[in-house]
């Protein structure tokens, strides 16, 4: 008999997109001819760039011969990424990280669920509300909390609430915390971290001996340059911070699969001794056992992310969803919504209208107006009265979504 790990039965079913999928099934079934327009979903809606394929391509091509197949690859990813990487998104912005400090993987996904692996089971943790859910749910999975309560809540989390007085950027926790997972640019609210805010929980991380796991999955979508798009922007991180970033959603990679963490060797935690251990050497343990490197295609196509074709390429791309943001943000602006988010991110923050609940919300926009978003309740119990409105969608249908919204409640 296998005994089961009993913490999986802490988690609700998942409930969010699977419910979603139900109502507007349901909507449908009801209004056969009825164009719904799906804002819900966190994906990208734009082709790779012919600079990316084009690598695949001829990667494919050399997988295909006998003298330029590749094998099993480097578990912490091929030079030539790991260079295009230290280069382009660190040295190019005054900061120095080490090749073995970079660990290329197939999802920011997998690397933001598989990081809690090592910290010790009793480590505090800090999350958001509202979040991410990966986060929360790997925790969960590891046994670091009770099972949720009435309020949706784990005990045994610090949350840090996001509300309209902080601009959904909380500050750090009064009371001590091991660990915080942070979002910059933040799905789902769509703001961006300062630095001023940015040096806060730097300062704060140092003063607590805590380490922050930093998710810059959509960094590419920060728009002002004087912003930090790395939290080693900020003097001293490297003694305190992971960073996460992905390929996803800044070369379109969500079906391809791409990411990276990077580990500084100065950032520590402590044995049971309360020996000093570096994060660097455990993550690289944890790698190289359980995983054996993202694909060698794949790889090259997201080198080709960084060459000047590549960039420019996919620079328009991130130009023409923020573009569908502004257009969002503008016109529901306009028309009496309060909006967050969306300057900085692929991300529309909005709050209901009415004080309606953000299913009671979502369920007026898809009978009144045939469009999809997601609901914030489902990124946590703050996320009640918002609602998730993404700019991932052709120039068409948000033209029509925005006409449509305006005429249902203008
Ligand atoms: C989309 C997204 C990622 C990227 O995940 P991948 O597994 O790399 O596709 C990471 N973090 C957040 C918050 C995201 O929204």
């Amino acid at each position: 008999m296998a005994r089961i790990n009993e913490h999986y039965a802490k988690l609700p079913a998942s409930y969010l997109f699977p419910e979603i999928g139900r109502r507007v099934r349901a909507y449908q079934a009801a209004h056969p001819d009825a164009k719904v327009i799906r804002l819900g979903i966190g994906d990208v809606t734009e082709p790779l760039a012919p600079a990316i394929t084009e690598a695949m391509h001829a990667a494919v091509d050399e997988m295909g011969k006998r003298e330029t197949f590749h094998g099993y690859g480097p578990e912490q990813g091929y030079d030539f990424l790991v260079e295009a990487i230290r280069q382009n998104d660190y040295a190019a912005r005054g900061v120095d990280i080490a090749a073995d400090e970079i660990f290329v993987s197939d999802g920011s996904k997998c690397d933001s669920g598989n990081i809690q692996e090592i910290f010790a089971l009793g480590a505090r943790i800090a999350v958001t509300d509202p979040v991410y859910p990966v986060y929360v749910d790997s925790n969960v999975m590891a046994g670091r909390t009770a099972a949720a309560g009435p309020d949706g809540r784990y005990p045994g989390f610090t949350y840090l609430v996001g509300t309209e007085a902080n601009g959904f950027q909380p500050e750090p926790p009064a009371e001590p915390v091991d660990v915080v997972y942070l979002c910059s640019p933040n799905n789902p609210t769509g703001t961006v971290a300062t630095r001023a805010q940015l040096e806060r929980w730097v300062a704060w991380a140092k003063a607590n001996d805590s380490i922050i796991l930093f998710d810059a999955a959509y960094e590419s979508y920060i728009s002002d340059p004087s912003l930090p798009r790395s939290i080693y922007e900020i003097p001293g991180a490297k003694d305190v911070a992971l960073e996460l970033r992905s390929f996803s959603k800044r070369a379109g990679f969500t079906g391809v699969r791409c990411a990276f963490m990077v580990v500084p060797k100065g950032v520590t935690g402590v044995d049971p001794s309360g020996k000093r251990v570096a994060l660097n050497a455990l993550w690289a343990r944890r790698h190289t056992t359980k995983f054996n490197g993202a694909s060698y295609v794949v790889q090259r196509g997201a080198a080709a992310a960084y060459s000047p074709a590549g960039l420019e390429q996919t620079n328009a791309q991130i130009a023409f969803y923020m573009e569908n943001a502004r257009l969002l943000r503008e016109s529901l602006g306009a028309a009496g919504f309060t909006i967050f988010g969306g300057v900085h991110a692929p991300y529309l923050w909005i709050r209901t209208t009415g004080g309606a609940s953000s299913w009671d919300f979502f369920d007026q926009l898809l009978t009144k107006a045939q469009v999809v978003g997601t609901p914030g309740a489902g990124f946590g119990p703050a996320g009640e009265g918002y609602f998730r409105l993404s700019a991932f969608n052709s120039r068409a249908n948000i033209e029509e979504a925005i006409g449509r919204i305006r005429k249902a409640f203008g």
